[in-house]
């Protein structure tokens, strides 16, 4: 997606130990339109797929979740990193090492909301290692869904986390794939 693209190159940092700083319009001020617009990419990119929910992971995913399940008119489910008070009725749990903060951490989804039968898309972020996408598709699995895909704004492409995905049989589509954030410099796998 060229406009994501540009916005990276624009506005991203490349910081030590691999990761992409992109807070000025996804991982802390967010842009809306630039978020309908990834919204809309999603839904052209899984055109052929019957979705019935969105589930992505709080708190970065949420915003792009969102303009994707606005545009399929799906209800969006985020997955919480930390349990609430309020999390009293059955949920489904699993564990998740987070690349940013390097530590591990239970995520979960109250059962509710994830309904059995259904065609989920998943949505997040960053894909590095493939942690984060990977225990999302687990609790799917886990209710009796289908993961039909899993779209990712910026995949790091030098990680290990698509290739992870794809031999686990998922597809996975990504608005902008980084081929490099070595010296400081980001550098887009040729499309
Ligand atoms: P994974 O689970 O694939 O190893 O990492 C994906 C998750 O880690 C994403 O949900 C995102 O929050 C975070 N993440 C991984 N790499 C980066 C990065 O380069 N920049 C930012 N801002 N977040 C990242």
């Amino acid at each position: 997606m060229e406009l994501l693209k540009q916005r990276i190159l624009q506005e991203g940092f490349s910081l030590p130990g691999n990761v992409l700083k992109v807070d000025s319009f996804l991982n802390q001020q967010i842009d809306p339109e630039l978020s309908l617009k990834m919204g809309e990419e999603f839904v052209k990119r899984f055109h052929d797929c019957k979705i019935d929910r969105v589930l992505t992971i709080e708190a970065s995913g949420i915003a792009i979740g969102l303009t994707t399940a606005l545009k399929l008119g799906v209800p969006l489910v985020f997955a919480r990193k930390r349990t609430s008070i309020l999390m009293t009725e059955s949920m489904y749990s699993t564990k998740v090492f987070s690349y940013t903060k390097k530590e591990t951490n239970t995520i979960s989804v109250l059962k509710k909301f994830l309904p059995a039968a259904e065609n989920v898309l998943i949505i997040d972020d960053f894909l590095a290692n493939g942690d984060s996408a990977l225990g999302l598709a687990k609790m799917v699995e886990e209710a009796g869904s289908k993961v039909v895909g899993i779209g990712i704004a910026i995949e790091k492409s030098f990680q290990i986390g698509k290739s992870k995905l794809t031999e686990a049989g998922y597809r996975i589509e990504s608005l902008a794939r980084i081929k490099s954030l070595a010296d400081c410099k980001i550098e887009f796998v040729e499309e």
